[in-house]
């Protein structure tokens, strides 16, 4: 099976308007979608402030086929599984417990199409963040000895489970191996 690569998705844009953040004509809005094998179209949407004083960033997601309010598990257990596509909106919570990690949905929670290595990555950055700039030794010392474990698990050596909780169905993990779990929406 070859891996088709995503056609150049069309985009909409709207440029010059106003920042909520800087109060600058500065914004640029923007649309799109992409299709995602296997599963249907999400679509993507953000802002993004061209001032660099301010650097304002907003994305999210919606799929096409929005779901249920679900918790999506995904046990990561070879490198194959890095390759695994992932969506996550901006209400998703991805919570990986093995490791104590867990990162709510909040003004730096960016929604995404990506994989598990892309998710993976988000919380590297994190950790690598905390091993350089830290002030107190042992929270270098616990970001590095993660930053190892993850290692690990890219390399197939350590199996790893990852948790999607999203009350606005807008998040997925595209594979036979996700076990999803629909909860009653208690927002709202
Ligand atoms: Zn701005």
């Amino acid at each position: 099976m070859s891996k088709a690569e995503n056609k150049e998705p069309k985009m909409d844009k709207i440029e010059n308007e106003k920042c909520p953040m800087c109060q600058k004509n500065t914004l640029t809005l923007y649309e799109t979608e992409q299709d995602v094998p296997y599963f249907g179209k999400v679509f993507l949407f953000g802002m993004s402030c061209s001032n660099t004083e301010c650097n304002f960033k907003e994305n999210d997601v919606e799929l096409e086929k929005q779901g249920e309010p679900s918790k999506i598990e995904f046990t990561i257990s070879n490198s194959k599984d890095l390759n695994v596509r992932v969506i996550k909106s901006s209400e998703a919570t991805v919570k990986i417990p093995q490791l104590k990690m867990e990162v709510e949905p909040g003004v730096a929670s960016d929604g995404y199409v990506s994989n598990i290595e892309g998710l993976l990555q988000r919380f590297k950055k994190i950790l690598e963040a905390e091993r350089d700039t830290a002030d107190e030794d042992d929270v270098r010392k616990k970001a590095k000895n993660l930053l190892k474990r993850l290692w690990k698990v890219e390399c197939g050596d350590e199996e790893l489970k990852i948790i999607i909780k999203d009350p606005s169905g807008n998040s997925a993990i595209i594979s036979e191996k996700a076990v999803i779990t629909q909860f009653k929406n208690k927002k709202k």
